[in-house]
């Protein structure tokens, strides 16, 4: 099955997917090092963050985010993130998978809308759809759904959320749903 097909699947999907093949892998960084870690990066996290709402500020997306969390779990489940590969590809997952507690879906990243994408599920998801470190969680779930300044935004298939188009961009992004009267820009 390829990535776009098992997304769709995921959109009206009323159960979790399953676990990967021998479970959900046991972390070897030691709880100590792995939350101290976590906690010394909050402000630069923090810092970055900011830094992305004065540059939106600056210059505006041509997208807003409108709508809610359905709590469906389903941007925890399916965490796209795009294949790195050698020194730097191995300290990413490692970041990923030993300090913020991700582990990969599959062996083999997915070809993807013309990328690598490896999938993961995350084990500090709660059965009821909610975060079980929402303080902590990292910047990747901090900015989810993406609203780009340039580019499309990356919303998965079935999120509460979805990105209208500014009334003032609506001629340049035709077919596209555009806000409404009642939603402000
Ligand atoms: S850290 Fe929380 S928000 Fe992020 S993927 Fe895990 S459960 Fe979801």
């Amino acid at each position: 099955m390829d990535l776009n097909e098992i997304l769709e699947k995921a959109e009206n999907a009323t159960s979790p997917p399953p676990d990967p093949l021998g479970g959900i892998p046991k972390q070897k960084l030691s709880p100590v090092i792995r939350w101290t870690l976590r906690v010394l990066i909050l402000p630069f996290l923090w810092l970055e963050l900011l830094a992305e709402k004065i540059a939106r500020w600056i210059v505006p997306p041509p997208f807003k985010q409108v709508g809610t969390c359905k709590r469906r779990g389903n941007c925890c489940h399916y965490i796209l993130l795009p294949e790195v590969r050698g020194i730097l590809g191995w300290i990413l997952t490692f970041w990923h998978t030993e300090v913020f507690g991700f582990y990969p879906r599959t062996q083999e990243p997915y070809d993807y809308e013309g990328k690598r994408i490896t999938v993961m599920g995350c084990r500090y998801l709660n059965k009821n759809g909610s975060c079980s470190k929402h303080f902590f969680r990292p910047k990747v779930c901090r900015s989810w759904p993406v609203i780009e300044i340039f580019g499309y935004p990356r919303i998965l298939k079935g999120c509460g959320y979805q990105a209208k188009v500014k009334k003032s961009y609506a001629k340049k992004y035709p077919g596209l749903t555009v806000l409404n009267e009642t939603e402000k820009e």
